[in-house]
C-alpha cells in the first residue's frame, strides 16, 4: 500500500481516504492512526477485530497489515456459540474495539483495545514477507459451520491489483458502499481495494438507496453490492429520478457474494439503461473473474479469469471441461496467487479442498459460454439436483420463478424421489397483494421458459427465506431440507 507507507512529495497524503459517516481520514491521517496502533500491537501474534462497520475497523484492519499481525474480522451480530468456535479456533492476543463498543460474554476475558482513529505515531516499513497471512477470515456459513481461512498478504495484493487492472480501477475514484466489513467483499474489496491505488471510500454506514443516490450524485464513481442491496434498488430505481440520475452517472456497479437474479438486473438495466457487472469469489480465494470495464456485463454470468487466475472446469470422472457450449458442467477449480494457504487448524478440510498439483476445489459448479464467460449453476452440495437422468442448476429455476409477478423470492432445492432420483423443490416468498400462484401455475411457467423436466414438483411458500449477514439463503436451514 505505497499510497500509506510513503510519504508522497506531491502533496497527495492530504487526498481523502476514507469516510464512515460524519467521520473522514486523508492518507496521512490514516497512516498516522494506524501507525500509533502498531506500537501497541506489534508484540501480539494475532489480534482480533470487532468489525463494526466504522472507522476503527479501518483503521484496525490497516494497522494489522503494516505490523504484520494476522487480524481475525469478527461479526458482531454472530452469536454467542459462533463467536466461542471462533475464538478458540483463532486464540488471538486481543481484540480491537472501538470506545463505545459493547461486547459479549466471550469477549470479556480479552484484553480489549479501543481503536483512537485521531491517534499519530510513525508507520513502520512494510517487512513482512508476502507468505505471511494478513487475515484469517471466516466462510460465510452457507454450507456449515465457518471455516477460517488464513489468507497470505500475496493474495491481498494480487487479487486487487488484479481488479485494478480489469475495472480501471485508479486513484480517482470513490467507492460507495454500505457492506459489513467482516467478510472479504466489504474488507478486503471494499476497505483495502481503494487503498490500494490511492482511491477513497464513503461508506454508508448502513446500507439505503437514499445513501446510495446521494454519494453517487455527490461524485462517487463505484458501487458495490450484494444482491439483495440491489434487489432493494431494483424495487424502487422506476419511482426515484435521483437514484436513476445516480446510476446513470455511476463509473460501475458491481455485485457479488451471490448471484444476481436475472430480473433484478433487467430491471434496474431498463430503468437506467446500465448494467450491473458481477464478479465470483470466495473468502478462500478471493476473486476468481469478473467483467472487465470496457467489457460487456451478460446477466446470468460472472465473467471471465481475472489477470493472473487459472481457472478450469472439472467433470465428476475427473476430465477436464474444454467445450464451451454453455452446457457441459464441471466443478470450477482455481490456482494462482489469489488463493489462501490453509483452513486454520483443519489439516483435514484444507488436504481436501486441494488436488495434488495445487488446484482449489470451489465447490461451486459452472458452464462456459461460447463467448468464454463463466455462468454459475450452483453450489455442488446444495444447488446441482439430479431429477429423471439430468443434472439441473438450482439457480436457473430460480430465475425463472423470480419472473412470475406472484414471486417475490426463491430457491429451489431436491429432495429424494422413488422414481426421479430427486424432485424439484420450489420454496417461494409469494408477492405481496396478490394470491399465491399455485403448483400448477409456476410448473407450467417454468416448463415454458426453460424445459419441461426443469418444472417444480412440489412447492412451499414461506414468510421470508433463510439468509445469513450477506444475504445469502441458506439452504441447509430451510424447513424440511
Ligand atoms: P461456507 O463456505 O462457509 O459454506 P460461503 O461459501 O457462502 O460459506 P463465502 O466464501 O463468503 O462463504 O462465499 C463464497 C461463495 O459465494 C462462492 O463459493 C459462491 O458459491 C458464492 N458466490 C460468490 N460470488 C458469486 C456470484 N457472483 N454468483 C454466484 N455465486 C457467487
Ligand atoms: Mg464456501
Amino acid at each position: 500500500f505505497p499510497a500509506l507507507t510513503e510519504t508522497p512529495a506531491d502533496g497527495s497524503a492530504d487526498r481523502p481516504a476514507l469516510r464512515f459517516g460524519e467521520r473522514s481520514l486523508t492518507y496521512a491521517q490514516l497512516a498516522a492512526a494506524a501507525g500509533a496502533l502498531t506500537g501497541r500491537i506489534g508484540g501480539a501474534t494475532r489480534v482480533a477485530v470487532w468489525a463494526t462497520p466504522t472507522m476503527e475497523t479501518a483503521v484496525a484492519v490497516v494497522a494489522a497489515l503494516l505490523a504484520g499481525v494476522p487480524a481475525v474480522p469478527l461479526n458482531p451480530k454472530s452469536g454467542e456459540k459462533e463467536l466461542g468456535h471462533i475464538l478458540s479456533d483463532s486464540a488471538p492476543d486481543l481484540v480491537l474495539t472501538a470506545p463505545d463498543d459493547q461486547l459479549p460474554a466471550p469477549l470479556r476475558d480479552l484484553p480489549r483495545l479501543d481503536v483512537d482513529v485521531h491517534g499519530t505515531g510513525p508507520v513502520p516499513g512494510e517487512h513482512a514477507d508476502e507468505s505471511d497471512p494478513a487475515l484469517i477470515v471466516y466462510t460465510s456459513g452457507t454450507t456449515g459451520p465457518p471455516k477460517g481461512a488464513v489468507i497470505p498478504r500475496r493474495a491481498i495484493a494480487s487479487t486487487l491489483d488484479a481488479l485494478a487492472d480489469a475495472w480501471q480501477w485508479t486513484g480517482d475514484d470513490v467507492l460507495v458502499h454500505g457492506l459489513p466489513l467482516f467478510h472479504v467483499h466489504g474488507l478486503v474489496l471494499g476497505t483495502l481495494g481503494p487503498l490500494r491505488r490511492g482511491g477513497s471510500l464513503r461508506h454508508l454506514g448502513r446500507f439505503s438507496t437514499q445513501g446510495v443516490a446521494r454519494e453517487l450524485n455527490a461524485g462517487a464513481t463505484m458501487l458495490f453490492g450484494v444482491p439483495t442491496m440491489y434487489h432493494r434498488i431494483a424495487e424502487s430505481v422506476t419511482g426515484d429520478p435521483e437514484l436513476v440520475k445516480a446510476l446513470t452517472g455511476a463509473r460501475l456497479l458491481v455485485s457479488g457474494s451471490a448471484a444476481l437474479p436475472v430480473h433484478d438486473h433487467g430491471r434496474i438495466a431498463t430503468a437506467t439503461g446500465r448494467r450491473v457487472i458481477e464478479r465470483y469469489g470466495m473468502t478462500e480465494t478471493l476473486m476468481n473473474t469478473s467483467v472487465r470495464a470496457d467489457g460487456e456485463a451478460r446477466p446470468g454470468t460472472v465473467g471471465v479469469p481475472l489477470p493472473g487466475v487459472e481457472l478450469r472446469l472439472v467433470e465428476e470422472d475427473g476430465s477436464e471441461v474444454t467445450a464451451s457450449d454453455g452446457e457441459t458442467v464441471g466443478e470450477i477449480q482455481v490456482r494462482g496467487p489469489n488463493l489462501f494457504t490453509e483452513y486454520l487448524n483443519r489439516p483435514d478440510a484444507t488436504a481436501a479442498a486441494f488436488t495434488a498439483d495445487g488446484w482449489f476445489r470451489t465447490g461451486d459448479m459452472a458452464v462456459r459460454d461460447p463467448d468464454g464467460y463463466v455462468r454459475i449453476v450452483g453450489r455442488k452440495a446444495t444447488d446441482l439436483i439430479k431429477s429423471g437422468g439430468y443434472k439441473i442448476g438450482a439457480g436457473e429455476i430460480e430465475n425463472a420463478l423470480l419472473e412470475h409477478p406472484g414471486v417475490r423470492e426463491a430457491a429451489v432445492t431436491g429432495e429424494p424421489d422413488a422414481d426421479l432420483g430427486e424432485r424439484i423443490v420450489a420454496w417461494i416468498v409469494p408477492a405481496e397483494h396478490r394470491s399465491p400462484p399455485s403448483l400448477d401455475e409456476l410448473a407450467d411457467h417454468v416448463a415454458r421458459r426453460l424445459a419441461p423436466h426443469k418444472r417444480p414438483r412440489v412447492v412451499h411458500h414461506l414468510e421470508a427465506l433463510p439468509r445469513n449477514d450477506m444475504g445469502k439463503i441458506m439452504k441447509r436451514a430451510l424447513p424440511h431440507d
